[in-house]
């Protein structure tokens, strides 16, 4: 006697039993230890694969083990619908963004149903959802008046024929994923949030992470990386502009010879407007287009800039010295502005 398993009947039949059952849905218990296994959420981009059994199988076995020791975990999932993805197979398609996403949201849902993952799927959300980002506008809102949120002048990749922001990920071999057009680095406006305003705390609650690799706890001080020093402002001899530095340094000030300002530093445009110095920086943000910010600061790419045509005074000797724009000093970093000592790294802000 052959008698053939019938996975597809067999997995069906259970799997609406435990449906009917509702059997993975987390109440409030106050008499078991609670546990929160939370899952990244997938992006929805069409039907489960096998990078999601390989993701979501290992939050699945920890929830379930967790409720056979007797805990009341809570598991759920959620879609991460919002982003350039969504905007770029729109374009491609043609089908609104929303639809195609609700539908791929749909699609998934389905698969990761079918494999029977344990989530409680009264908590679904999805990023993309009013009701859900209401609350992100709201935190951005709290940001903001705490002054957390904040606009500032930052590199980004620049697509000129899509004329849109591209992430890294979008620029393959310096070229715009969608056009093959070359990228640009272009100077513009972006909101930050100021999480340097918890450097400090959050590299000395570092201290509580017992039993962590020496290699991870490495890797994350340097991530938040907190530098020492204090802004110094230096006048522009010619036009009286302030421009503060920041230096880790303040002991070196005494050998500054040059000053050097960001590509994109406002003043730089200010100052040379209607100059004949004006000429050269434009042909030096031409040799600067396409390059990235790693490359520019890379210590095997060659420094390249151009004089200003004025002259910074030095606030602590009243010394007079040249201001130039170099490709190695970026907007983001600092002020913006740099001292140089020769004697030492030019990089050291
Ligand atoms: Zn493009």
């Amino acid at each position: 006697m052959e008698e053939k398993y019938d996975f597809a009947r067999l997995e069906e039949k259970w799997r609406r039993r435990w449906e009917e059952a509702d059997l993975y849905r987390c109440v409030e218990d106050e008499e078991r230890p609670k546990k929160y296994i939370l899952v990244m959420f997938p992006y929805p981009s069409g039907p489960a694969h096998m990078g999601h059994v390989a993701n979501y199988n290992l939050g699945d076995v920890l929830a379930r083990y967790l409720r056979r020791r007797g805990m009341n975990v809570l598991h759920p999932m959620g879609w991460d619908g919002f982003g350039l993805p969504a905007e770029n197979a729109a374009i491609r398609s043609g089908v609104h963004p929303s639809k195609y996403t609700w539908g791929n949201i749909a699609l998934l849902k389905e698969g990761l149903q079918r494999l029977g993952y344990s989530y409680d799927w009264s908590r679904e959300l999805a990023t993309c959802d009013p009701e859900y980002y209401r609350w992100t506008q709201w935190f951005f809102l709290k940001f903001y008046e705490k002054g957390l949120a904040y606009k500032a002048l930052a590199w980004a990749n620049w697509c000129p024929s899509c004329r849109t922001v591209l992430a890294n990920e979008q620029v393959v071999g310096g070229r715009c994923e969608r056009c093959d057009t070359l990228v640009e680095q272009k100077a513009l406006s972006q909101w930050f949030l100021r999480i340097t305003a918890y450097a400090e705390r959050l590299l000395s609650d570092m201290d509580q992470l017992s039993g962590w690799p020496e290699s991870v706890l490495t890797m994350q001080r340097n991530w938040i990386g907190r530098s020492e020093g204090c802004e110094v402002t230096f006048r522009v001899k010619e036009t009286g502009q302030e421009i503060p530095i920041f230096t880790t340094r303040p002991d070196t000030l005494w050998g500054v010879t040059f000053f050097l300002l960001a590509p994109e530093h406002p003043l730089v445009d200010e100052l040379t407007e209607g100059t004949p110095y004006r000429e050269d920086v434009e042909a030096f943000r031409e040799r600067l287009k396409g390059v990235s910010a790693i490359e520019r600061t890379s210590l095997e790419t060659e420094k390249d800039g151009v004089f200003l045509g004025v002259h910074a005074v030095n606030p602590v000797n009243g010394e007079e010295v040249p201001i130039w724009t170099a490709n190695f000093v970026l907007m983001e970093y600092g002020t913006g502005a740099v001292m140089a000592v020769p004697a030492h790294d030019p990089m050291d802000l």
